[in-house]
């Protein structure tokens, strides 16, 4: 089976409502070939409905973040009950920001993504390593054992409504971003823990993005990378150049 190539934007807590429909306005209009490549905008909560509206055929919303029960008293949580409620299918899990800034945990992160399954819907499950734990080797060492914390807790028919989301924590938002070679590198190694983990099938069938600094001038390299089957776009998707990047992965 060949592997969709995926394009990811993530907003983060950036934009208000003038600025992001503008935006969305912008990708609307671009002249992508959506069928090529699946494109998947990540706003922030209070946006998601109106955006979601918004966006054309093609171009689907994701959460941020979702909490890993359905309802309760957790007072500024959504749960994927909810957003499943108003229409949506994807949601970002485990971003770097959540893992460090909110100390979400492996296992944490793993209950969040078996939740979402078990709500019907997909996960851009991210996973990669700080500067200090690849200065130190540990590379391989901390992408499967956030993988594997995954693994545990999902089946293996699970995986394809998986997207797992290889992102340097020194790459994102620095301007610094892997080397295609090096990226690759880390991209063959997943693919092969989930081989060895999972299965050949799941290996052969997930898709595994890059995400750390992509930018319109860096995609396409990145993208033609065997093992690199789209991107994750922080800073670059709150600009008109998202649409370069779609463009270098189709
Ligand atoms: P960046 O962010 O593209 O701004 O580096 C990527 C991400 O956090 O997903």
């Amino acid at each position: 089976m060949t592997r969709k190539l995926f394009v990811g934007g993530n907003f983060k807590m950036n934009g208000d409502l003038e600025q992001l429909t503008k935006l969305v306005h912008q990708f609307n209009e671009a002249d992508v070939d959506v069928e090529s490549a699946e494109v998947v905008i990540a706003p922030p909560a209070l946006y998601i409905l109106p955006l979601k509206e918004l966006a054309r055929k093609g171009i689907s919303v994701a959460a941020q973040n979702a909490h890993q029960l359905p309802a309760g008293a957790y007072t500024g949580e959504i749960s994927l009950q909810q957003l499943k409620d108003i229409g949506l299918n994807w949601v970002i899990l485990g971003h770097s920001e959540r893992r460090t800034i909110f100390h979400e945990s492996d296992e944490l992160v793993a209950e969040k993504t078996a939740a979402a399954l078990k709500a019907n819907i997909q996960v851009i499950f991210c996973i990669g390593e700080t500067l200090e734990e690849r200065e130190g080797n540990k590379t391989e060492e901390v992408v499967t054992r956030q993988t594997e914390a995954l693994a545990k807790v999902i089946g293996e028919d699970d995986w394809k409504h998986i997207v797992v989301a290889y992102e340097p924590v020194w790459a994102i938002g620095t301007g610094k971003v892997a080397t295609p070679e090096v990226a690759q590198d880390t991209h063959k190694m997943i693919r092969n823990f989930l081989a060895k983990r999972v299965s050949q099938k799941v290996a052969n069938d997930t898709r595994i993005i890059y995400g750390g600094s992509v930018a319109g001038k860096n995609a396409q390299e990145l993208c033609n990378q065997p093992d690199i089957d789209g991107a994750l776009v922080g800073g670059a998707s709150l600009k008109p150049e998202f649409v370069d990047i779609i463009r270098a992965a189709e």
